[in-house]
């Protein structure tokens, strides 16, 4: 049996896995095809970063696109076909000292041999209003996965640190202008980042700057951003079709920091090549234990891998 009752209201599961985004159902799917029944918590965003992109275009298999939270609700529905339950539930405290674990959710609670943690990374934002409204409707917090749509467009690039410097440089492989927006006069990147993007002709930088607004409708897209000087609060208007926020990731792991091995920036540590992490039977996969691809497809990938190892690990112990 994959799934018994504790008998105090808990319930067993040979496999948890927790996050709902593609690693998240990846794991899920190949694991339910080897019969082991697993039990899912979405999390407080089911789906993951993919529900707040619109289309996809990079995900192999949909040459026309899909749209991100389609994308999701098949991978879900492919998942549930072999056998996985998915709850939407959040986890909220774990136990990883004794086998078996101890999940607790904002609902139950819950007993498993093994579990996924693929509880992925959410992008920093700066928390305006508009940010978040016209988020997929010309903001973006990715530029691999939504630079295409920015073609022979002006773009803004909010960050100085590694990631804007990519971002930017990469964005202009489509975008007639890309400015970098930094609130200091001295970028943050590493210096190869820097040279590679201060030698670009397309891009521009506007320094000791905030962005304090973003202008534009759901209808229209972008067509601005309003910006304050970090040195005189001095306010202006900066035309531009797109903005990429590029201010870092925070992978989701605060419920592991008494637990699980992590690096500095907060990624749970895994024995590569694999999914292990530092407590036997814990497997990690997508976006929370990798801070350098951060693709739908890597993370799928990787969520495959920690299935098939959670399914070897535990046959190992013949659970
Ligand atoms: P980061 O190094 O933390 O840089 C974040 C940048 O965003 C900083 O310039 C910071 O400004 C700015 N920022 C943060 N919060 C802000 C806010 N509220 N308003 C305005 N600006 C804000 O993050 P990252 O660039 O994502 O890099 C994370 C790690 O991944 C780094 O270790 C980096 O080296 C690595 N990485 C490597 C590569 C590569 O090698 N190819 C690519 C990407 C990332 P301040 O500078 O003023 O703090």
């Amino acid at each position: 049996m994959s799934q018994s009752s504790n008998g105090d209201g808990t319930s067993h599961h040979r496999l948890l896995i927790i996050g709902t985004g593609p690693a998240g159902l990846t794991a899920a799917l190949y694991a339910s095809r080897a019969n082991l029944e697993p039990l899912i918590l979405e999390g407080n965003q089911p789906g993951g970063q993919l529900t707040i992109t619109t289309d996809v275009e990079n995900y192999p298999g949909f040459p026309e696109g899909i749209l991100g939270p389609e994308l999701v609700d098949k991978m879900r529905e492919q998942a549930r076909r072999f056998g996985s339950t998915v709850k939407f539930e959040e986890a909220t405290e774990v136990d990883l000292s004794e086998h078996p674990f101890k999940v607790t959710s904002d609902e139950a609670g819950y007993t498993c041999d093994a579990l996924v943690v693929a509880t992925g990374a959410t992008a920093k934002l700066l928390g305006l209003e508009s940010e978040s409204h016209l988020m997929g409707y010309g903001v973006s917090a990715c530029a691999t996965c939504d630079g295409f749509f920015f073609k022979d467009k002006e773009v803004v690039v909010i960050g100085g640190g590694d990631s804007a410097m990519e971002e930017a440089t990469y964005l202009t492989r489509f975008c007639s202008k890309v400015t970098v927006v930094h609130r200091r006069d001295e970028l943050r990147a590493s210096k190869i980042m820097q040279d590679r993007a201060l030698k670009n002709d397309k891009i521009e930088f506007q320094w000791n700057q905030g962005m304090v607004e973003v202008l534009g409708t759901r209808e229209k897209g972008v067509h601005g951003v309003r910006l304050q000087s970090t040195q005189t609060g001095e306010e202006t208007e900066y035309p531009c079709q797109g903005v990429f926020l590029a201010i870092g990731h925070k992978p989701n792991t605060d419920l592991f920091r008494d637990s699980l091995d992590m690096d500095d920036a907060g990624y749970l540590t895994v024995r590569c090549p694999s999914t292990y992490t530092n407590v036997d039977g814990v497997f990690a996969a997508g976006d929370v234990m990798d801070p350098n691809y951060r693709q739908a497809v890597t993370a799928a990938g990787s969520g495959c891998q920690a299935a098939i190892d959670a399914e070897r690990w535990l046959e190992a112990r013949g659970a």
